[in-house]
């Protein structure tokens, strides 16, 4: 699970986030939405220790990421600690990311052999199995920029899972993709959310946070502005900013 308390992040004299109280239990789907520059990417990359925090405490599943807590004081950790961490938690982006160098077979193995240690065998058994779990066997000999953009984000989707983390962040997962691609990746979180896995997700899909979100949460200027069951913010919006808001996206 995930747990925020008063997580603050200033760029210079740019405070992006303000205080973020958030908790995302196990095996819940927390969705956010809110404006463009409202602080949700950084608030993802805060979670998993891409952006120093300034302020406040971020566990993850009962540990912190980037630091480390003696005689009281929290010390930000390095290295190996810290990949160890981060290891537990997979980020999927907007813009795939996958090596492109590495078939898709290459990508999927290659972080649990080099931060979790498992055998070639082992990884590549496991590889195969996510690769049904996304619809995508036939590609395991495939180079990303042979696959199309939907193929590309269910193979991060794969390769994210293949560490077996305790909490998946999605960043605007669908955003970069043609429309008529953008259902295949959210069917493939859809099933995950049901497999009973932790997610933190940005999107601009109003109708997945409905469906598949345990909680909406509306960020605006780096606050949450409003949080609650989906269904019942979208149709009862309480703040003007977030009526506002989904007036503009609905
Ligand atoms: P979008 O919907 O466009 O993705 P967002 O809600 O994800 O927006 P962020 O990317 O978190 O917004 O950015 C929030 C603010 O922080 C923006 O004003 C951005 O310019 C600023 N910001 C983000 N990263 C940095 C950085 N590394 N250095 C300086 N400013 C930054
Ligand atoms: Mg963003």
């Amino acid at each position: 699970m995930v747990f925020a308390r008063s997580v603050r992040k200033s760029f210079g004299s740019l405070d992006v986030l303000k205080g973020i109280d958030l908790t995302v239990p196990k095996g819940s789907v927390a969705c956010i939405i809110g404006p463009s520059g409202s602080g949700k990417s950084t608030f993802l990359r805060c979670i998993n220790h891409l952006e120093q925090l300034t302020g406040g405490v971020l566990l993850v599943d009962g540990e912190f990421v980037g630091y480390d807590l003696r005689d009281g004081k929290l010390y930000e950790v390095k290295d190996s600690l810290l990949c160890k961490r981060r290891a537990d938690i997979g980020m999927v982006f907007q813009s795939f990311n996958l090596f492109s160098h590495m078939t898709v077979m290459e990508n999927l193995i290659e972080a649990p052999m080099r931060v979790r240690g498992v055998s070639v065998a082992e990884a590549k058994a496991s590889a195969e199995v996510l690769l049904a779990r996304v619809g995508l066997s036939e590609k395991a000999n495939r180079y990303p920029r042979e696959l199309s953009g939907g193929q590309q984000q269910r193979v991060a989707i794969a390769r994210a899972l293949a560490m077996n983390p305790k909490v998946l962040l999605f960043d605007e997962p669908t955003s970069a993709l043609d429309p008529e691609l953008v259902g295949e990746v959210l069917q493939v979180m859809r099933d995950l959310a049901e497999s009973g896995m932790t997610m933190v997700v940005v999107t601009h899909e109003i109708g997945f946070a409905r469906e598949v979100g345990d909680d909406l949460i509306f960020m605006d200027e780096g606050v949450i502005v409003e949080r609650g069951e989906p269904r019942e913010v979208i149709a009862n919006p309480q703040s003007a900013r977030t009526r506002e808001f989904l007036s503009r996206v609905l």
